[in-house]
């Protein structure tokens, strides 16, 4: 394929002493010698490609030396992108870095847009569908957890368990068709139906797995959804302010739910919060009417961690304990706040109504308590889950339709086994799930399951 030659920051991840203008395409390197002089005086497209090089920009126009730096070049197709790679590396700052690229842009490179890089793996086939997915998802990962998970996709973890399961579902339909060929030997049907059993309960049982993983990894990505509750004037506002303050406010695209809902998006502690203050709603009516509100109540419903505030220096009231009936069985952590008014509040009765969750004495007027309120969330969502690093997680809603129906497909073809369906009808589910996972990793596929069945199996002999 030809691409015309893209161009853009991209300052590797973490430290940031040194940032990298990368150019990929055809002219990535033509590019680069009409601004590159090495004090030597050689040409980047004479030297051996995987090298690095020092030297100065200078701008054409003028011979002005802009810049010394380190010059990376790369031949494809051994490289991210299988075109022709530059990188430059420029000492950090914003300044420089960016005198950097726009002396590229004006030298015939084109400014990528985001994910453009990716998409070039993906159509030179350096990577597959859900690699350069995962890629995309790093791009626009809200905090290091959810760049963790990314990265494991990227590493081809997803791949590598799809492309094992589709093998099984292969082994199985390659028996199917000895079967359907030879339907006059007993036990080659018994053996079949044995193994189809088995493969496909095998491959039934990963994909449930992995659906299982896919409302966490939803999390990491659009954030816990946190609802804070209480009757007026206990301090949810406040709490919601202090929390955005303290922790730097994500920037997300997704748009909000409603509008009487405030939505903030934080990071405690790697932990992304999608922080919702139901006081948005009308704080003067009566909050146990307002649970009562078919929409609190589904805000209430969706939420994965519930923050519900208490009034250290107010008695406990019916509303109290009613909020606490609405969030019956749910994460919730309780803040008695307002810990610097005297105590009023009658912390048995608050014990007791907590059960085993959290209580975190606060007092958000003197910032008090924050920090032990951010430990508690932080154990909740990490105790109870396992570490983003030992498992394939599923976060993409493509995929994640996608498993769905190829998971459907396989209990058909379960179901059918079991009830003495005709194996050909059998088939056609099995097939339809192989196809379907090869739809997640981008694999065509008709003629190539085909193709895959007969060169892997020597059926028919
Ligand atoms: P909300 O109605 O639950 O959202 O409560 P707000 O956050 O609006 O707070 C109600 C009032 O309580 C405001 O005047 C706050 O300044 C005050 N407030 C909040 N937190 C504290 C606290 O820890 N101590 C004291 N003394 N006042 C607080
Ligand atoms: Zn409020």
């Amino acid at each position: 394929m030809e691409f015309d030659t893209i161009a853009a920051i991209s300052t590797p991840m973490g430290e940031g002493a040194i940032a990298i203008v990368r150019l990929s395409g055809d002219d990535a390197f033509k590019i680069a010698d009409r601004l590159f002089r090495s004090p030597s005086g050689k040409l980047l497209s004479n030297v051996a490609s995987h090298t690095i090089h020092y030297g100065h920009l200078i701008d054409p126009m003028t011979e002005e030396t802009v810049e010394e730096v380190m010059v990376s070049a790369m031949r494809g197709p051994k490289t991210f992108t299988k075109e022709d790679v530059i990188e430059i590396n420029c000492h950090g700052g914003l300044v420089s870095v960016n005198r950097v690229l726009q002396l590229v842009l004006n030298n015939g490179a084109r400014l990528a847009e985001p994910g453009e890089f990716t998409k070039r793996a993906f159509l030179n086939g350096r990577i597959d569908l859900s690699q350069a997915e995962a890629v995309m998802d790093l791009i626009r990962a809200k905090t290091d957890r959810a760049m963790s998970v990314a990265l494991g996709q990227m590493e081809g973890r997803l791949s590598r368990l799809i492309k094992k399961l589709r093998q099984e579902i292969l082994e199985t339909l390659a028996h199917v068709e000895v079967n359907i060929d030879y339907p006059e030997y007993d036990d080659v049907e018994e053996m079949t139906h044995t193994m189809l059993l088995e493969k496909s309960g095998y491959v039934r049982e990963e994909l449930q797995k992995l659906l299982q993983t896919s409302q966490q990894g939803k999390i990491l990505r659009e954030g816990l959804s946190t609802v804070i509750v209480g009757r007026p004037n206990v301090g949810k506002s406040s709490l919601l302010n202090s929390l955005a303050q303290e922790n730097k406010a994500i920037v997300t695209d997704i748009p909000g739910t409603t509008r009487d809902v405030i939505e903030e998006y934080v990071n405690v502690r790697g932990v992304p919060l999608r922080l919702l203050d139901t006081a948005g709603i009308r704080e003067t009516e009566d909050i146990v009417e307002k649970i009562g509100v078919e929409r609190s109540r589904q805000v209430l419903k969706e939420a994965d961690l519930i923050l519900l505030v208490l009034n250290n220096s107010d008695q406990l009231t019916d509303e109290d304990r009613n909020i606490f009936k609405a969030v019956e069985g749910m994460d919730a952590i309780i803040i008695v706040n307002k810990t610097d008014l005297p105590q009023a509040i009658n912390m048995e009765e608050v014990m007791a109504l907590a059960g085993s969750r959290r209580i975190v004495a606060t007092s958000l007027l003197e910032d008090r308590g924050i920090d032990e309120l951010e430990g508690a969330i932080a154990d909740l969502f990490f105790e109870g889950s396992i570490e983003a690093g030992d498992m394939t997680y599923v976060s993409n809603s493509r995929h994640i339709a996608l498993l769905g129906q190829a998971l459907h497909a396989i209990e058909e073809a379960i179901s059918g086994v079991e009830n003495g369906i005709p194996i050909d009808i059998v088939q056609i589910d099995l097939t339809r799930s192989w196809e379907l996972l090869g739809e997640v990793i981008g694999e065509s596929v008709h003629e190539s399951l085909i193709d895959q069945l007969f060169s892997q199996f020597c059926l028919g002999k």
